[in-house]
């Protein structure tokens, strides 16, 4: 049984300590693992770790939403402060264009930690033209998006609608919601126009009932399976640092969801991420 773990960082300094060993117990799974960065130095880390590993390792680059201004990220597992940066056009341009990068991610909207000492509207606009930025480039080097997406909490389609608005204003439907966390609803708006569907850990909480619809709604042809480590360990680990390992447990909860075998998740989700990215 092969797994891809489609959205994880092997790139952050979570693991700087043991990455070799974290690298090798994936490896030996026989699995393979796309490297997310979030701003240009984890993006250029998951570029180095692809030529190291070719074949295995892959990467995607963008500046994530929540570094486009320092704020603390209280996480469970490794609380951090963001460090600010800047959406360097012509840099990103050309990290895309390094062997092994596969999309342009994870770039999106981030409603959910609107810092305090910023106006939101503002805020709110910056996020949505460096957005916009990263749908071009991708548009540009052919390659497809790895959406990034966190509502407020008391309005949890809102953020998913608007990064909709500007995927649709820009014609551009080549992408995965990556850790999905919206209704129902906003599921289906995404999969009417062709997006993919991706889910982590969290499907694995036991508050996560309206999520496991989504996932009995998702075609299993629409969706792939991630961890996004470090972060949203499955209950299993809960707390703990996650590792692209535990992806088959993300595999394993969407099976029984749909009453379907795990190696046919495994399988399906493989052979959707190697068509999505191009993978070979
Ligand atoms: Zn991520």
């Amino acid at each position: 049984m092969e797994l891809i773990d489609t959205h994880c960082h092997l790139n952050f300094n979570a693991y700087k300590d043991d990455i070799d060993q974290v690298v090798k117990r994936t490896l030996d799974a026989g699995m393979r693992v796309i490297n997310v960065g979030s701003q240009s130095t984890t993006s250029q880390r998951a570029i180095d770790m692809a030529a190291q590993y070719p074949g295995k390792m892959f990467a995607a680059v963008a500046l994530h939403p929540i570094h486009l201004h320092t704020m603390h990220v209280d996480e469970v597992e490794i609380p951090f402060t963001t460090r600010e940066e800047e959406f360097d056009e012509k840099l990103y341009d050309k990290l895309a264009q390094k062997p092994g990068v596969v999309a342009i991610g994870e770039c999106g909207l981030d409603y959910f930690r609107i810092p305090g000492d910023i106006d939101e509207a503002e805020y709110i606009k910056k996020q949505k033209d460096v957005f916009l930025k990263h749908v071009e480039l991708a548009q540009r080097r052919s390659l497809p998006l790895i959406l990034h997406c966190r509502s407020m909490k008391d309005d949890p389609e809102r953020a998913y609608l608007e990064m909709l608005e500007v995927l649709q204003h820009a014609n551009y439907s080549r992408g995965v919601v990556h850790c999905y966390g919206s209704t129902l609803n906003v599921a289906k708006k995404f999969l009417d126009v062709g997006f993919m569907i991706s889910f982590t850990g969290i499907i694995t909480f036991p508050n996560a009932k309206e999520l496991v619809e989504v996932v009995k709604f998702v075609p299993l042809d629409r969706m792939m399976v991630e961890t996004d480590a470090p972060y949203l360990a499955p209950q299993q680990f809960r707390g703990k640092r996650n590792e692209p390992l535990y992806v088959k447990y993300v595999a394993e909860k969407v099976a029984e969801t749909k009453s379907v075998q795990l190696e046919d998740v495994a399988r399906q989700t493989t052979e959707n991420a190697e068509k999505f990215f191009g993978l070979q």
